[in-house]
């Protein structure tokens, strides 16, 4: 059976004989398995990731940019393989790991414009004859943990903008989908990557603990769920590192009566059980407002039917199977629980079989009505294929759902009239936030990241955020005494 191991001076390899195995969701068998790296792997990485960083922090920011470049090129030759990768282990269709690995490309291209986003500020004569500016160094040594459910992407939004500000980068993929991490990491070797600056290291948390505690790793960049994401932030903050930890989310899609209602339905199929509904941008909750609520679930209903389930090998499936079987079971019991609170149970997922896959992980697409904010179903994350509708009587009713919900990952307000949505945009206590888009997921330039129990740490990922939090700001104040008695006086040039 395949093995996945660590990848380090441009090459794989591991210590630990500890391994798990790596199942294909779609059929519950398991495809290959994956090192859980032990304190010796983890060492041997560190040193090699120390060693390479100071030669790395030494080249040109036109010399990295130019390395990325190579690296872009070679990501679009190989997309159709990456996404394959994605999509055995995961479990999504090729489309939708295609446009994951798209999306993380871009992350790539902007990061290739490192020369111009490092440039510092200069001010001359801030006092008689001084002069003041600032410069953005490297922090060292970066490390990265990310989540199942974007194995390409996501450490896409890390490590690109880290290497390009003149660190090295270990990342920590999940342990459930973990290939993919090796072959981006190849293809930066082959790209011109100077050996040790991109190193990955397979694992549990055990390898996590070794990273946080780990006094000459500078950074942590976390996504993943809320639990997970808080004690990576304090036990990162404990052991004095620069912290970014991405979490869960309970995503609010707005609907006001006077929204083109086609549109909006589309947006929650697309956002609701698109990707099996394990995305952190997935649209959970639709909040119908006025009375528009009946029509709405009527049509949902309608289209959640048309969706086809199958696995990703059959190119005409809109939605694959969920992560693990622990995962079904979580998200089966979920729905189970709502319909003991009282939700209306409009369409039900559990027990979705298909024929030849009777082991899979599959659910089909579930929709709860006159869900209440007081219900489980409501107040947690699920992630999975379940739209919850919540009825609301006005704007401001479905604006306080939105505000006082523990998530503040994303929403969508779906609108023809600019001052509610002028009024959404300034008032919602979200980070990202969409006016009739169903997913408002902000592109590689500017930065991703929620609010409240969807964030914590001061920074987003990628766009100017991501320069900020891979580098340290340093400003220098600076005077040079006349070296000659009766120099030339200073005066600025005029025409
Ligand atoms: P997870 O929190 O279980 O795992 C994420 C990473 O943390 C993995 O690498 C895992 O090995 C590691 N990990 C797990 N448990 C740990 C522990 N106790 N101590 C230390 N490390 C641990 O998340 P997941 O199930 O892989 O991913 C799904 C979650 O990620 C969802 O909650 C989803 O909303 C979230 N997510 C958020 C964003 C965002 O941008 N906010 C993006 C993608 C996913």
């Amino acid at each position: 059976m395949k093995k996945i191991h660590n990848y380090v001076d441009g090459d794989t390899f591991s210590i630990s004989k500890n391994e798990l195995s790596v199942e294909d969701p779609s059929t519950g068998e398991a495809i290959a398995k994956v090192v859980l790296s032990s304190k010796d792997d983890f060492e041997k990485i560190l040193d090699s990731s120390r060693k390479s960083q100071i030669e790395w922090a030494k080249t040109t920011p036109l010399k990295r940019s130019r390395i990325l470049s190579n690296y872009k090129t070679l990501i679009e030759k190989n997309i159709d393989e990456l996404a394959e990768i994605v999509s055995r282990e995961h479990g999504k269709t090729l489309a939708d790991a295609k446009g994951s690995v798209t999306r993380g490309l871009e992350v790539v291209e902007f990061a290739c414009g490192i020369p111009h986003l490092l440039k510092g500020e200069f001010s001359q004569n801030v006092g008689t004859n001084i002069d003041s500016w600032s410069i953005r160094q490297p922090l060292g040594v970066c490390a990265g943990i990310t989540p199942f459910n974007f194995p390409a992407m996501v450490p896409m939004w890390m490590y690109p903008i880290s290497i390009a500000c003149g660190n090295s980068f270990i990342l920590k993929p999940s342990e459930k989908d973990p290939s993919c991490s090796i072959r981006l990491a190849e293809l930066f070797t082959e790209a011109g990557l100077p050996n040790g600056v991109f190193n990955v290291i397979q694992g549990d948390k055990e390898v996590v603990d070794l990273i946080l505690e780990n006094e000459k790793i500078s950074s942590v960049s976390f996504v993943g769920s809320t639990p997970v994401a808080k004690y990576i932030y304090e036990q990162s903050a404990k052991f004095g590192k620069r912290v970014q930890a991405l979490g869960g989310a309970k995503n609010h899609l707005v609907i006001m009566p006077d929204a083109n209602l086609d549109q909006a339905v589309d947006g929650i199929i697309g956002a609701g059980y698109g990707s099996a509904g394990e995305r952190c941008m997935a649209i959970s909750v639709a909040v119908a407002v006025g009375d528009i609520g009946d029509e709405l679930v009527q049509k949902v209903q309608s289209e959640a039917q048309k969706l086809k389930v199958a696995p990703w090998t059959n190119m005409e499936s809109d939605m694959g199977p969920v992560i693990t079987k622990e995962h079904k079971d979580k998200i089966e019991n979920y729905i189970s629980t709502g319909v003991k609170e009282g939700a209306k149970l409009i369409e039900d997922g559990r027990n979705y079989k298909i024929q030849g896959y009777e082991n899979g992980y599959f659910i089909g697409p579930t929709l709860f009505d006159n869900v209440t904010k007081d219900m489980q179903i409501y107040k947690e994350e699920i992630f999975g294929p379940v739209v919850s509708v919540v009825r609301a009587k006005d704007y401001d009713e479905a604006l306080n759902l939105v505000n006082d919900h523990q998530y503040g990952n994303g929403t969508s307000i779906y609108t023809s009239d600019g001052e509610i949505s002028r009024h959404f945009t300034t008032n919602a206590k979200i980070g990202m936030v969409g006016v009739n888009v169903p997913i408002p997921v902000p592109m590689a330039f500017h930065s991703f990241g929620g609010w409240k129990q969807s964030l914590f740490g001061d920074h987003s990922v990628h766009g100017m955020e991501g320069i900020h939090f891979y580098s340290k700001l340093k400003t220098v104040t600076s005077r040079w005494p006349k070296s000659i008695q009766s120099g030339p006086e200073f005066v600025l040039p005029t025409n």
